[in-house]
């Protein structure tokens, strides 16, 4: 049994940890020690005293993440069979091969690690917390990695959790490497596509693992089309395009910085292809000066226009604006990829702002796939606000 601290929830708040759910509402508590550190590891009881899990501490609504739902000590141990675990499903799910060194390996609570991404490229490891404390196990959880994994598959360690953490804790570690560092290789590998991973400066951990299965179908559909693809960040997209045959694509990304990566990806894997464009541009304005019937298979894959509850609504119509413009715009029977990532809007919000869209451009629109994240990106059962990535693949006639 372990011997932390212990919070006591109020009767019949138990029922959601029962059935798994890993966090614990503020409101659920009736008594907690006096002094409890944000992050610090915690043992939850029931009202009758019975134990229902371990997890850390935080301030908030949601007060507590569980780590575990036995009666166990929070170590490296635990972390390296978490990790292990972790492991062997992206083993068994077929995405560690020689041509792909991208994946994610612990997805949050996906993975039963609430406050944990980990994602990998090539022989780094990125690590990102997204909670206090993760951020204070940061020892164990690395030691359990280089001891869970291959040590050929790890050589390098990247903490980036500037600006991940709870604000208010007061706590900004700097990115910086944890292990390794000397000789790093910023170049890994996607279904057999070469990208450079700016992890030091680029976005979340430096890619978007998350579309790898979406980019794989749109390379299906790309042959000798006109490919525009909005929001365009390190080019996933359009490196896929053109391997699938396209006949042109442009990339457009309202960061300088972006597209510049974008050009060096595309170079990487084809050299100078005079088939590819790219500009800084914004997503709007450059959809507003398109001539009709230019493109005929258009990307949108926008940023979360919603990070909370409170701009479900905006965010709604900005979904919707954005996709009426692309409907007015593409080629008969083009093909629309189109995403939100917002997990504050759910599966159905979307298409219905899809939807408002078809309805106001007045052209037939049928959806042919609707997509989400890979499984690499799990979502716990019991923890549907895990569920984020949501994408429509529309014929346009
Ligand atoms: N499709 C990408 C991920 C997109 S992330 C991939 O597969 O990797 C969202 C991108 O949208 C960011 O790179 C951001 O710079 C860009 N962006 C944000 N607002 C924009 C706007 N108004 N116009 C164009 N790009 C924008």
């Amino acid at each position: 049994m372990s011997s932390y601290k212990e919070i006591v929830l109020r009767p019949g708040k138990e029922a959601s940890l029962r059935r798994f759910h890993p966090w614990v509402f503020s409101g659920a508590i009736a008594r907690k020690p006096e002094e409890l550190e944000e992050g610090e590891t915690v043992r939850i009881l029931a009202a009758d005293g019975s134990f229902l899990g371990v997890g850390h501490f935080q301030i908030g609504s949601i007060a507590v993440r569980i780590m575990s739902f036995l009666d166990e000590l929070i170590d490296t141990a635990f972390y390296e069979k978490s990790l292990l675990n972790a492991y062997r499903m992206r083993q068994e799910l077929g995405l560690i091969r020689p041509d792909n060194t991208i994946f994610r390996l612990v997805h949050g609570e996906g993975d039963n690690l609430p406050g944990l991404i980990i994602d990998i490229y090539g022989d780094t490891a990125v690590i990102q917390a997204h909670s206090i404390g993760i951020h204070n196990d940061m020892g164990p959880v690395t030691e359990a990695l280089k001891r869970a994994i291959p040590a050929d598959t790890v050589k390098h360690i990247f903490y980036k959790s500037e600006g991940t953490l709870p604000y208010k804790a007061g706590i900004f570690p700097e990115n910086s490497y944890l292990f390794g560092g000397d000789g790093v290789d910023a170049i890994a590998l996607e279904n057999g596509l070469r990208f450079r991973i700016d992890w030091l400066k680029g976005q979340k951990t430096g890619f978007f693992v998350d579309q790898r299965e979406n980019r794989a179908l749109l390379e299906r559909y790309a042959r000798n089309r006109h490919v525009l693809n909005m929001f365009c960040y390190t080019g996933g997209f359009s490196v896929y395009a053109l391997r699938g045959g396209a006949a042109s694509v442009v990339s457009v990304d309202s960061s300088a910085k972006a597209v510049s990566i974008t050009d060096q990806n595309v170079a990487l894997n084809f050299g100078e292809d005079p088939r590819h464009t790219s500009l800084p541009e914004d997503a709007f304005k450059f959809l507003k000066q398109l001539q009709y019937g230019e493109k005929d298979l258009i990307i949108l894959d926008p940023p979360a226009f919603a990070k909370h509850r409170g701009a479900v609504n905006n965010a709604l119509q900005g979904y919707k604006k954005l996709n009426l413009q692309a409907m007015e715009k593409i080629a008969p029977d083009g093909f629309l990829f189109t995403f939100s990532c917002s997990q504050v809007i759910s599966a159905e919000q979307f298409r219905l702002a899809v939807f408002s869209a078809a309805a106001i451009s007045g052209r037939k629109v049928r959806i042919l796939h609707q997509l989400t994240q890979p499984a690499d990106h799990p979502i716990n059962i019991y923890h549907p606000e895990g569920e984020y990535l949501k994408g429509l693949v529309l014929r346009v006639e």
